[in-house]
């Protein structure tokens, strides 16, 4: 499918009226608490922000929000990882299917052997990619990163949320557990609370809906970024990534949301949605109030209603 119009003009009309609509969802939802400095997010707060291959632009609601990536980021680490090492090494040590599970959860590892992470996407996935991102230090390794992700937004200043990060690093014990039984399992070999704090850094990369847009527009350029030209990412990697949004970016609503959106996306605890509309569009959206299955609420009704307007599915 190759979109030349992204009909933004059309979007436009009806963004403002569809997005109050949605915003109503939020009530049905709740605010991530399991990281304390997350629950400070308005919960009925609801954002989105379209851009497309020649840099017009539609938004709505609270797009200038700044949230954090919180899992978003684990798609672009996942890219760098596999810039740094190739393939193979990357999918030695971590596997390529959903699991069913929650993105926490420790079940698989010791059921299955080898015990590597089901996929990049879960936290068990995402820990080890960070571990191999390069750098010999951690902050080496995190500062590559920013800066990755910088380029991809097109130059935004993006920063890490302190206060995010030490409330994360403070509590996340199950990400610790995690952590010391991949390297029990072989899977890990560098010191758990460096790898934790590389990947606790990226998950707590400030953005908006506007940097999420720009960064999804580059995926939707397969790579090139459609507004410089510049080739950011071999499409082989963007090839890979997209595989793994449609099949494990939006948690166990992954099936659901590709079949009523049918859209590569990512999503995170802090109520972010990152998507793209293939050769087309950038799409970033906001609404930290959660439905069960761990995504924005409003976010997700809005994007489900949008894609099948616009008749955007893949499928
Ligand atoms: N930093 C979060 C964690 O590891 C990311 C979770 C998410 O957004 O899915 O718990």
């Amino acid at each position: 499918m190759i979109i030349e119009d992204a009909r933004l003009d059309e979007i436009r009309e009806f963004l403002p009226e569809w997005l109050e609509r949605s915003r109503q969802e939020a009530a049905a939802g709740e605010v991530a608490s399991y990281i304390p400095e997350l629950s400070k997010a308005p919960r009925e707060a609801l954002g989105i922000h379209l851009l497309d291959k020649h840099g017009d632009s539609a938004s709505a609601g609270d797009c200038g929000m700044a949230f954090t990536l919180q899992s978003i980021s684990k798609v672009f680490t996942l890219i760098l990882a596999l810039m740094d090492n190739g393939e193979d090494a990357v999918f030695e040590r971590v596997g390529m299917e959903p699991t069913g599970d929650n993105f926490n959860s420790m079940l698989k590892l010791e059921l299955v052997r080898p015990g590597i992470p089901f996929n990049p996407l879960i936290n068990a996935g995402a820990i080890t990619v960070s571990s191999l991102i390069r750098g010999s230090t951690p902050e080496e390794k995190s500062a590559r990163i920013l800066e990755f992700f910088r380029k991809l937004s097109g130059g935004s200043p993006l920063e890490v949320n302190e206060a995010v990060y030490r409330s994360e690093f403070e509590t996340g014990n199950l990400n610790r557990s995690i952590g010391y039984f991949l390297v029990e399992n072989g899977v890990l070999n560098d010191s758990v609370e460096d790898v934790l704090s590389v990947y606790f850094r990226h998950c707590s990369i400030e953005a908006t809906c506007r940097d999420l847009a720009r960064m999804a527009l580059v995926l939707a350029g397969d790579g090139t970024d459609p507004l410089s030209s510049e080739k950011l990412i071999p499409r082989r990697y963007v090839q890979i990534a997209k595989t793994f949004m449609i099949t494990c970016g939006m948690y166990n609503a992954s099936g659901e949301f590709a079949i009523k959106a049918g859209l590569p996306a990512k999503s995170g605890v802090s109520g972010g949605i990152l998507t793209f509309v293939p050769g087309a569009l950038g799409i970033g959206v906001v609404g930290p109030a959660l439905n069960a299955k761990g995504n924005s609420s409003a976010g997700v009704h809005l994007l489900e209603r949008l894609s099948q307007r616009m008749d955007w599915s893949l499928f």
